[in-house]
């Protein structure tokens, strides 16, 4: 069962810098893409029809919760250039839809959330994308344990606006990225 934790304020620089210096590690990086070739593996299996509506992105509207790990999240906006001031920022709207969706499609396909890869809203599938999910969700668990990174699951907009703001400020920094 996949823990969720509702902060009811932002995790502090420390926790977020952590998450930064884990993200940037090899082994950790490796790992990721182990379980992103994983979904892909399963999803191929099951064969979803993916229209690329954008539905999975709009979670109000489709009362879709998208669920990311600290490390996880750190390790997708390390990832991201990080704006200048004068740049228009990537923030989410408050109308529930994910930052990263520009003109129906996903700006960070290659980098996307695990939770992203294992949830299709082709109504045709079966009970395999929670299955998935799960055991997705429950590898990146034990990465935190492994490593001995702090555990927060949260909302995806959530803690995408939180690292957003972290990233800008350099926290999640740690030289070059596997
Ligand atoms: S990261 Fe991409 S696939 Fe995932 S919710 Fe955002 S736009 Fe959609």
């Amino acid at each position: 069962m996949i823990r969720v934790l509702h902060p009811a304020t932002p995790p502090s620089d420390d926790t977020m810098g952590s998450w930064g210096r884990a993200a940037a590690q090899p082994a950790i990086s490796e790992a990721l893409f182990a379980l992103h070739e994983h979904a892909a593996n399963v999803a191929a299996l099951h064969r979803p029809v993916c229209l690329s509506s954008g539905r999975c992105c709009h979670f109000a509207d489709h009362g879709h919760v998208l669920l990311v790990t600290g490390l996880e999240a750190a390790w997708v906006y390390q990832r991201l250039a990080v704006p200048t001031p004068t740049e228009e920022t990537s923030r989410p709207s408050a109308k529930g839809v994910c930052a990263h969706l520009k003109g129906g499609q996903c700006a960070i396909h290659s980098i996307r959330p695990l939770g992203c890869r294992a949830y299709f809203c082709d109504a045709g599938q079966g009970p395999w994308q929670a299955t998935l999910a799960e055991s997705l969700h429950s590898a990146v668990r034990r990465l935190h344990d492994e490593y001995s990174v702090e555990y927060l699951c949260a909302e995806w907009t959530w803690l995408a606006a939180v690292l957003e703001g972290a990233n800008e400020r350099g926290l999640l920094k740690a030289g070059p990225l596997p």
